[in-house]
């Protein structure tokens, strides 16, 4: 099969053509202006890659509900060109195709599920850590959506009281995005990121914030498997600090194999960046099998 796949940030699209096993053949990058600018240059591409359907995992909110009037759109997002826009149907009205349409951090889930090191698990909560935070879940077999989808990066976390950092979230300050996501380690401590390497009290911060938002999924969600995505976590040195960070925080209060070898249980991804593409093909090839069963 033929299928597109888009990966819709809100700095760059990231758009592929590749097949059913994860396959991709070609890949383009077009950065995120209005929708009037950049909706054409992603349709003529798809167009002419002669996919049989596209999967788009976006960021959000968005409204994945099949039964909703407003399935398709993005909804609530801070980027106001891209505000209650049916990204869905403009695609629709240029390819004719089953369109499949997600999270960008559920594609990624799906991703590692269908293609890398969480095939065969039943329940796997992805985390990405970047410009925001975002948490992919994937529970029992299924994507997680329930009312919307999960924003599980706004989750309210503890502030040390070491940290002396306002927050950075509009919308709740010190949530676990307002103090963990890459922007709010460059404004706390003044510097990129990726220039904060070398300084160990950066580091143990952050993955303290994480940890603990790990912990609430771990006691909520019950994960086999937990992965680290993003920018920030190219800091290699956060596995073992936010590791550590989370047996302290469980306490010893739930004993598994899991949480026995916690260098296998919260861990990287493993498709070399193509995570959420890959999932993005993995829900081109779900919105077939949706079309057919209509039949
Ligand atoms: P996005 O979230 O926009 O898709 P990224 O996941 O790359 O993109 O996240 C970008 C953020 O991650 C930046 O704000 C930057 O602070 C941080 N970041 C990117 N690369 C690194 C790195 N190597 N080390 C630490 N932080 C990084
Ligand atoms: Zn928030």
């Amino acid at each position: 099969m033929r299928l597109g796949a888009l990966e819709a940030g809100g700095t760059k699209m990231i758009c592929a053509v590749g097949d059913e096993t994860g396959k991709i053949f070609e890949k383009i990058t077009v950065p995120t202006k209005s929708p009037e600018e950049t909706m054409p240059k992603l349709t003529a591409y798809f167009k002419e890659a002669e996919i049989e359907a596209l999967g788009i995992g976006c960021f959000g909110p968005i409204d994945p509900d099949r039964r909703s009037d407003t399935y398709g759109y993005i909804t609530s997002t801070p980027k106001p060109a891209w505000r209650n826009f049916n990204i869905v149907g403009a695609f629709q009205e240029e390819l004719f195709c089953p369109v499949g349409f997600d999270t960008d951090v559920n594609s990624s889930v799906l991703g590692e599920v269908t293609f890398g090191r969480a095939k065969g698990k039943n329940c796997v909560v992805y985390v990405t850590i970047g410009t925001g935070v975002g948490a992919g879940i994937y529970i029992e077999g299924k994507l997680l959506h329930g009312m919307l989808h999960p924003e599980a990066g706004h989750i309210m976390i503890q502030k040390r009281a070491d940290d002396a950092y306002r927050g950075k979230c509009p919308y709740h300050k010190t949530c676990l995005e307002g103090l963990a996501a890459g922007p709010a380690i460059e404004e706390r401590w003044g510097q990129e990121a990726i220039a904060l390497r070398e300084r160990k009290e950066v580091w143990d911060l952050e993955g303290y914030y994480i940890a603990q938002a790990l912990g609430i999924y771990i006691l909520t969600l019950s994960p086999e498997l937990i992965i680290l995505g993003g920018g920030v976590m190219h800091q290699e040195q956060l596995f073992p600090i936010v590791r550590d960070y989370v047996k302290e925080i469980l306490g010893g209060y739930i004993r598994t194999k899991e949480l026995d070898h916690l260098e296998t249980y919260i861990v990287p991804p493993s498709l070399e960046e193509c995570q959420g593409i890959m999932g993005c093909l993995e829900l081109a090839r779900r919105a077939v099998d949706k079309e057919n069963e209509k039949y």
